[in-house]
């Protein structure tokens, strides 16, 4: 057959992973030239963001105003937030398991640290400087509700969107006999039309993912990787632990779904949000897989995971965990028990409030290394490789929110077939 019709009628995922795959030779040849072609990659992350904000309101609206239940929701709000805490903290005790039992940082030679510490040392106080000047816990919970909630739209503050909808929804069922219906109708047939929107932009994914990809690899080439190789391989494996075990029980356990009945059904989500690293922009994608492959409703997938992709970041957690202890086996640090239950505390609550977009991890890591006085410029042994790390922690953060979104659906009676709209896409 003709491999250009036969690319045409191939499923979507299959192109992206094919893109993906054609990326990295195209980046080793290129090189730093792969920069070039970068702009397409942004063009495609730019166009799904721009529907982040108005698909998640006018679904976050219609979803509470339809629910007319208050009750319900914050049944729902409870459960989702209890898996999201749970799942977190198991993500980082699974990465703080992992790095001690293998000590990465052990074995690092002194050159290779000083070669590190002065190619990435300017670049890491950039990020320090970003992380000292973030509000503390409690201003990040007071900001939830917003001032003005234009502002909040204009700015793509999500909790805040998140907390706005959801009021201006409940109110919406308040307001008695017919009047809210026009509005209702309103911000539905706007939600429908984001949708086609999605659909619209996934046809391009596979050209974006080319060019992500291979700007990655024309820019950071293989040397990197392999002088941090056991560090990098301790995070990936931890991920993929926490991916295949801690996902597939909990979707398995609480919804009876088949571990790859889930997989597949999250696969395109995950291919953006590995080649993207943003949750957040991946966001649009993961709501449309888990309504049309995973059978969710759009009333629990709406509230479940714009939440998710702000404050749960299970892969950034577990990432975390083994950066603290590689970098205080690099400076012969040893860590106590209580060091590492400050990690697992700082680290879960780290992740809240940092929006899903690319580096952020790295951000709220300067905190986490402060609390337990880890010297923070370590935070220049890991850069180098943290772009990689990005693209792979970013894929389990969006498994881990549509893992809750199967879950919350599942026990709340809204899990229904599939509608595999995947091909149309
Ligand atoms: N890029 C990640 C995300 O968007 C966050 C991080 O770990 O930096 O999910």
């Amino acid at each position: 057959m003709n491999p250009f019709v036969w690319f045409r009628q191939t499923k979507l995922h299959t192109k992206i992973l094919i893109a993906m795959f054609l990326g990295i030779p195209l980046g080793l040849i290129l090189g730093p030239k792969a920069e070039y072609i970068r702009p397409v990659g942004i063009l495609f992350i730019r166009l799904i963001r721009m529907i982040v904000v108005p698909l998640v309101f006018s679904s976050l609206f219609i979803g509470t105003a339809s629910l007319g239940d208050i009750r319900k929701l914050g049944r729902i709000g409870l459960k989702t937030m209890g898996y999201y805490l749970c799942t977190t903290a198991l993500a980082i005790t699974i990465g703080l398991l992992l790095a001690n039992a293998v000590g990465p940082g052990r074995n690092i030679d002194s050159a290779t640290r000083d070669g590190l510490m002065s190619s990435y040392g300017s670049a890491a106080g950039e990020k320090i400087e970003i992380a000292m000047e973030k509000p503390g816990v409690i201003d990040t919970l007071i900001e939830i509700v917003p001032l003005n909630p234009l502002e909040s739209l204009a700015e793509g503050n999500l909790l805040q969107i998140i907390f706005f909808a959801l009021i201006f929804g409940v109110a919406a069922t308040l307001v008695p006999g017919d009047r809210a219906k026009p509005l209702i109708g309103f911000f539905e047939a706007v939600n429908e039309t984001m949708i086609r929107i999605v659909h619209i932009i996934m046809k391009l994914a596979p050209l974006g993912v080319l060019a992500l990809i291979a700007a990655v690899v024309g820019q950071f080439g293989a040397d990197i990787l392999i002088s941090l190789l056991s560090y990098s391989l301790v995070v990936a494996a931890g991920l993929f632990i926490h991916m295949i075990f801690v996902y597939s029980s909990a979707v398995r356990i609480f919804s009876g779904m088949k571990a790859r009945d889930f997989f597949r059904g999250i696969r395109p989500a995950q291919l953006i949000a590995f080649s993207t690293s943003s949750s957040s922009a991946t966001l649009p994608v993961t709501m449309e897989c888990a309504e049309d492959n995973l059978g969710v409703s759009d009333e629990v997938t709406s509230f479940v995971l714009p939440l998710g992709a702000t404050i749960n970041m299970d892969g950034t957690a577990l990432y975390q965990g083994v950066a603290a202890v590689f970098i205080a086996q690099v400076y012969g640090i040893d860590l106590s028990f209580g060091d590492q239950v400050t990690i697992v505390l700082m680290a879960t609550l780290a992740s809240i409030g940092a929006a899903g977009v690319p580096g952020v991890g790295l951000i709220t890591l300067a905190m986490v290394l402060e609390q337990i006085g880890i010297p923070l410029e370590g935070i220049a042994l890991i850069l180098g490789v943290d772009r990689i790390l990005d693209m792979l922690r970013s894929a389990v953060n969006v498994t881990g929110d549509a893992s809750a979104a199967v879950i919350v659906a599942s026990t709340e009676g809204e899990l229904g077939k599939p509608k595999n709209l995947e091909e149309s896409w």
